[in-house]
């Protein structure tokens, strides 16, 4: 096969992945190059979501949700199952299995859409090509009318708090633990900080997470972040609020953290400490000299509205330009891109994209906050339904949270919903329907939700934004 291509996309992230598969489905010649290597030496299509983070993050969410309620839950189902014991080994290997079943799968689809996978590291050159060096070494140029720029990101380090890799770690090396740590510092309390803070608590560890900012969950509608800050304490995660690392260091078998907060210097000893403090594009090795595509101050790659950087036919999608960092932001991008390449038509909605905290309870959410929506000057209603009053939570024994819908007051639009409870992420769904079809509240209220689902909540929530909930009380 020539080395012509209509498409070459660097990086098969899940931005990357679905603009190649797109592009073949438009009938174009794609190839798809990525350098992603494993810890073991092997090289993965898939990305950060797929090897070492939204995938394996929710393996291991899932395996240490079940070992929490085989020992606390199952007696009240009255289920007796004896001493429940960990084997921590065999959870991690179900997680590399979850995640190896997945990035083979991109392999399955290259192959039926007429995708070429590389495996590589790719360099846009000016002229819109990309030299390839291969994973055997083999260096060779790929001409191609259009390219796609999906290299991702990567975890921000600290100065004051140096990575070893063993003790100090990123978010990746705190999935592939092999013993549970007995204390576990995390630096960050957002979305990874939490997922994670959890998984090892639910373990066994003693989990603090040391968060710089004073408020909880600044980006969540507050009724709900409120709610989840009082779940979490419940569940023994020691969330140290405005609380600034000043610096860590390996000390033996251990590391040693000192912190400020209002009331002074504080120090700290945990056995491992995860760094969770955020993302940052990533572009290193991606650009020859004289492309002409443009970064912004923060690193991240300049586009417009239809991810189109600087240089005419270099796109660029995904956590390495703006906009939320998220898997499903960039796959819509990436869909984009593919359909705008081949004449379709192509659009993302950045209003419209649900954000998921998959802690227990689960945290949803889809469009704007109370907050925001008092600070755009609006007129608002609000409503809410607690899950403590739908019969499918509690014959799931998961009562806790509620779903919230706040209304224009004006024309009944739908501004945002957002639910703390059991299945967020996956009721979100109909939110974000609703929303992208621009529904009002009555809509929603019009809408039969079947029973007893935990949709009714979102149900009954909307019902209650005009003080009409049959199921809880109106206030
Ligand atoms: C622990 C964790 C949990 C997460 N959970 C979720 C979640 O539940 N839901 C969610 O939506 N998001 C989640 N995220 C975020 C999500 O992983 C990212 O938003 C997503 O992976 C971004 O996709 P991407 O394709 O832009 O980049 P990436 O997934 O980072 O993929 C980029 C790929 O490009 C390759 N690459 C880079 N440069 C080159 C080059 N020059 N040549 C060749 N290849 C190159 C990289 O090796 C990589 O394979 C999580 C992240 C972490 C760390």
């Amino acid at each position: 096969m020539s080395d012509d291509y209509d498409v070459v996309v660097v990086g098969a992230g899940p931005a990357g992945y679905p603009a190649a598969i797109r592009a073949g489905q438009n009938k174009l010649k794609v190839a798809c190059v990525d350098e992603w290597q494993n810890t073991d030496g092997s090289y993965a299509f898939g990305g950060t979501c797929l090897n070492a983070g939204c995938i394996p993050s929710k393996a291991l969410l899932e395996s240490s949700e079940l070992f929490q309620r085989a020992k606390d839950e199952f007696a009240t189902h009255g289920i007796k199952v004896g001493e429940v014991t960990l084997d921590l080994g065999a959870m991690q290997k179900r997680r590399a299995s979850v995640v190896k079943t997945m990035t083979n799968g991109i392999n399955a689809l290259f192959k039926a859409n007429g995708v070429v996978g590389i495996q590589g590291h790719g360099k846009l050159l000016p002229g819109n090509k990309v030299l390839v060096k291969a994973a055997d070494g083999t260096e060779k140029t790929l001409e191609a009318k259009n390219v796609i720029l999906a290299s991702g990101s990567t975890p921000i380090r600290l100065r004051s708090v140096p990575h070893d890799g063993k003790f100090i770690v990123d978010s990746w090396n705190a999935l592939e633990f092999d013993t549970v740590p007995k204390r576990l510092g995390v630096i960050g309390a957002g979305v990874i900080g939490l997922e994670l803070g959890s998984v090892w608590r639910r373990l066994g560890s003693d989990v603090v997470v040391l968060e710089a900012l004073e408020q909880f969950l600044p980006m969540v509608d507050q009724t709900i972040a409120k709610e989840a800050q009082r779940h979490f304490k419940r569940q023994g995660l020691d969330i140290k609020l405005g609380a600034k690392v000043l610096s860590a260091a390996v000390s033996g078998n251990a590391v040693d953290v000192t912190y400020s907060d209002a009331q002074g210097e504080h120090s700290l000893q945990v056995d491992k400490l995860v760094v969770a403090v955020g993302r940052r594009p990533f572009t290193e090795g991606l650009l020859a000299e004289g492309t002409g595509v443009q970064l912004d101050e923060r690193g991240f790659i300049k586009v417009d509205e239809h991810c189109g950087t600087s240089v005419p036919n270099v796109w660029a999608i995904g956590d390495v330009v703006r906009g939320p960092m998220l898997a499903h932001k960039g796959k819509e991008e990436g869909v984009m891109v593919a359909d705008l390449i081949a004449g379709h038509y192509g659009e993302v909605n950045y209003k419209v994209i649900p954000s998921v905290i998959y802690t227990q309870p689960e945290i949803a959410w889809v469009g704007q906050t109370e907050e925001q929506v008092k600070a755009s000057g609006r007129p608002y209603k609000t409503g809410s339904f607690p899950f403590a009053a739908s019969g499918r939570a509690r014959a799931m024994e998961a009562g806790a949270g509620m779903a919230k819908i706040v209304s224009a007051k004006d024309d009944d639009e739908v501004l945002g919903i957002h639910v703390i409870g059991p299945m967020a992420g996956e009721l979100i769904a109909e939110a974000v329907l609703a929303m992208e079809y621009s529904a009002s509240t009555e809509d929603i209220q019009r809408t039969i939700h079947a029973h007893p689902t935990l949709s009714e909540a979102i149900h009954e929530a909307a019902l209650a934004v005009d003080k009409k909930a049959i199921d809880s009380i109106n206030r």
